[in-house]
């Protein structure tokens, strides 16, 4: 195949225009990606998941050495159900000065000018390798990088430095709250509902289970670990779905409900699972089992993405101020796969264009002005990797 030469919008809308939904494959766009980098000379790896209808890919360009800077995204976009879209959303449209679909700010963009940029990078004779990594399955609670970090740690000469380029309209950040997600299923014994006396309400436990992390809620925001970098500075729960029950008159035997807790730096999450798990293990199961030994109650992980925790003056956050001017780092309230990295070794930072108060929105679009600006600040990392 002759190289393939496509500008950041170009390359933008195309990527927008594959339905990468977490919950459908994303090789579509992964196929189209490789084949661009094949195009150019560049031999990209694919780590996938278990059903092989997803994958991580991560490129190498410049040399095959350590010490590099790694060029993080998702792939995956979250759905668009419900949403009331002017347009085709997985049609990328461009007007007034702003690209339009799902997913230009969140976060195609940021992998486009990457890919545009590659030519460039190629040509300018790198002397630290910048590598490409993209992710699926992010926005379902950063499921998919972790594949791709153990091929990295397993197999490559290891980066020194990655940048998550979720949009932060081109600001540096080096810190972001994590998450810790679970569902907790009740099962307890169904009856009439006149006939209470022999039934173990599963609704009722769910509903006490809840209670008490609305209490855990109310010590994290009064007495917990607080962080004036975020807003709001302290440790938040959210229980995002609640289902049960059949009818009025039957006592429901089952119930369950989704929740999570976004956790600032240095407040730990195990704490707070081990501590539900006595409650629900010690006061309402026991309770549930009076009424019905088969009573259960299961709390499964859905998510666990650790925080993204600043390392002033690290070696990323140094490489970002001196590419952008920037004399401070902010911090984000979104949860990133930054913290993977970090925890797996990487000094890691956040920095990318367009706004997260567009992304996830119906109509979303990006500023064009975000992606010259994350073009321009990615020819310094170009023309520094070349010289360095
Ligand atoms: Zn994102």
């Amino acid at each position: 195949m002759s190289a393939q030469r496509l500008s950041s919008r170009q390359l933008a809308a195309r990527l927008v225009d594959f339905d990468t939904t977490s919950a459908k494959s994303n090789l579509a766009l992964i196929d189209f990606v490789e084949a661009y980098l094949e195009s150019h000379g560049v031999t990209a790896r694919r780590t996938a998941d278990a059903t092989g209808r997803k994958a991580n890919l991560f490129a190498t360009l410049g040399p095959k050495a350590a010490g590099g800077v790694v060029l993080s995204g998702h792939t995956d976009v979250v759905p668009v159900d419900g949403q009331p879209w002017t347009g085709d959303p997985f049609r990328a449209v461009e007007r007034d000065g702003r690209l339009y679909g799902r997913g230009t700010a969140d976060m195609k963009s940021f992998l486009a000018v990457a890919l545009a940029l590659v030519p460039e990078a190629l040509a300018a004779g790198l002397k630290v390798p910048l590598h490409l990594a993209f992710s699926y399955d992010e926005e379902v609670g950063c499921l998919g990088v972790g594949g791709l970090i153990a091929d990295v740690k397993a197999n490559l000469p290891q980066p020194r430095i990655v940048i998550i380029g979720e949009p932060t309209n081109m600001k540096l950040v080096n810190a972001n709250k994590g998450i810790a997600g679970f569902r907790t299923s009740v099962i307890g014994k169904e009856a009439h509902s006149s006939q209470p006396q022999r039934a173990a309400n599963a609704i009722v436990a769910a509903d006490e289970l809840i209670g008490f992390l609305a209490r855990v809620a109310e010590e994290k925001r009064d007495t917990g670990p607080k962080d004036g970098r975020f807003e709001p500075p302290y440790t938040t729960l959210n229980v995002g779905t609640v289902t049960g029950g059949n009818a009025l008159n039957i006592v429901p035997r089952h119930a369950s409900f989704a929740w999570e807790f976004r956790l600032v730096p240095g407040d730990d999450g195990e704490e707070i699972v081990a501590r539900f798990r006595r409650f629900a293990e010690q006061e309402v199961l026991a309770r549930l089992r009076r009424a019905a030994p088969e009573a259960e109650i299961v709390t499964e992980g859905l998510a666990r993405v650790p925080p993204l925790t600043p390392e002033p003056d690290s070696p990323a956050e140094a490489l970002v101020r001196l590419l952008t001017g920037a004399n401070r780092a902010e911090s984000v309230c979104f949860a990133t796969e930054g913290g993977l990295f970090q925890d797996a070794g990487f000094s890691t930072v956040i920095c990318g264009p367009g706004s997260i108060d567009q992304a996830h929105q119906p109509d979303e679009f990006i500023e064009l002005a975000q992606i010259d600006a994350c073009e321009a600040f990615l020819r310094k990392l170009i023309a520094w990797a070349a010289k360095a």
